[in-house]
């Protein structure tokens, strides 16, 4: 027989944050850097627990050299070379510490496995990796999982998709110390369109923060964020990272050209499932006939350098903490409780 869950599930958009007393006097007083020790490698990571998506738009080596400066984590996506790992990690410019905002994306296949190993070989002195593929649910996944930690006992290690409770648990007991969260819940991503599948947002980060936790791993809430306050309600719903894709968008950070149109400025964002990538990466959607694309492709508008974007986020991220009366990012998940709201949240100029 069909199952139907009944109890509401919620979406950022869905909550507020209710206000509470606070003896903080200013939002300056708040620090927004976290430390964790991660489950399986046992590193220490210490810095703003936010990512940007290993979207190849987004996530270039030109977004770490101005995200690490805010101690914000870089997914770099997974089509650079080997050698343009090491001349970037060579820079002059570098120090060890940047590394701690640096991340190496890969997928599951043979190639995806050897590559990473390259990778690390030639950039020794990196140590997070995030394993990703859109359907978190699959035994191979699993298993690939297991097969990095053991190549990588000393990385950490972010591995998803997946938006529930049983296959977060599944993920950390095989290997994965950060279990990324998010199904459809993308800006360019069509899943829920185009499969029906899905689960909202603050709903997948609750259970799933509550099962990581509960083993000693932690969770990435990935995809969703549209305003700068959603990253306050992610952390509040117990998210230990926030990773975004399309609140990085249009940047000059990010790949490709800017276009003018009517005297407006725009760049391209796309899905890493959109037709684009596809063609750009796999030989276009006609070599896979088995499947269709889940990503789209938009024209954002140019925001200038991604500084401004990160101090805007970081000063609602503040401002959010303050409001609660947490001096720390860690207090916010413990003062935190949601208001349920209609989705009318906007006035009238919006
Ligand atoms: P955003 O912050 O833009 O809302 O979401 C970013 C996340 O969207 C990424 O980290 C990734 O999980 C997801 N994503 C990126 N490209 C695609 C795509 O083409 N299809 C789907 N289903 N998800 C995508």
């Amino acid at each position: 027989m069909v199952k139907i869950e009944e109890d509401i599930k919620l979406d950022f958009s869905d909550v507020l944050i209710k206000p509470k007393r606070t003896t903080l006097t200013s939002r300056s007083e708040v620090s927004l850097t976290r430390k964790f020790t991660s489950l399986h490698s046992k590193r220490v990571w210490e810095g703003v627990p936010i990512m940007i998506a290993n979207m190849d738009s987004v996530a270039t080596f030109s977004m770490v050299d101005s995200a690490r400066k805010h101690k914000i984590i870089t997914a770099v996506h997974k089509h650079y070379s080997v050698e343009e790992w090491q001349s970037w990690y060579n820079s002059p410019y570098l120090s060890r510490v940047d590394f701690n905002y640096v991340a190496v994306s890969s997928g599951i296949s043979d190639a995806d496995f050897s590559k990473t190993k390259a990778i690390f070989a030639a950039c020794p002195d990196l140590f997070m990796l995030v394993i990703d593929v859109a359907n978190g649910y699959m035994e191979t996944f699993i298993n690939a999982v297991k097969n990095f930690r053991k190549e990588f006992p000393d990385k950490i290690i972010f591995a998803g998709n997946v938006c529930t409770s049983e296959m977060t648990e599944a993920l950390i007991l095989a290997g994965a110390d950060v279990v990324k969260i998010g199904i459809g819940s993308g800006a360019v991503c069509t899943t829920r369109k185009q499969t029906g599948v899905g689960m909202p947002q603050l709903s997948a980060v609750l259970e799933c923060a509550d099962a990581a936790h509960g083993l000693g791993g932690l969770i990435v809430s990935d995809g969703g964020i549209q305003v700068p306050g959603d990253f306050a309600k992610a952390f509040g719903g117990g998210a230990d990272f926030v990773m975004a894709g399309g609140m990085f968008s249009g940047t000059d950070e990010c790949n490709g050209d800017i276009i003018e149109e009517n005297g407006k400025k725009y760049k391209i964002f796309y899905g890493m499932s959109s037709m684009e990538a596809m063609a750009k990466y796999s030989g276009g959607i006609q070599s896979h006939s088995y499947r269709s694309s889940e990503g789209k492709c938009v024209k954002v508008p140019y925001k200038g350098s991604v500084n401004n974007i990160i101090m805007d986020f970081n000063g609602g991220l503040r401002s959010a903490c303050s409001y609660v009366g947490a001096a720390k990012l860690k207090e916010l998940s413990k003062r935190t409780t949601f208001i349920r709201v209609s989705r009318q949240l906007n006035n009238i100029f919006h």
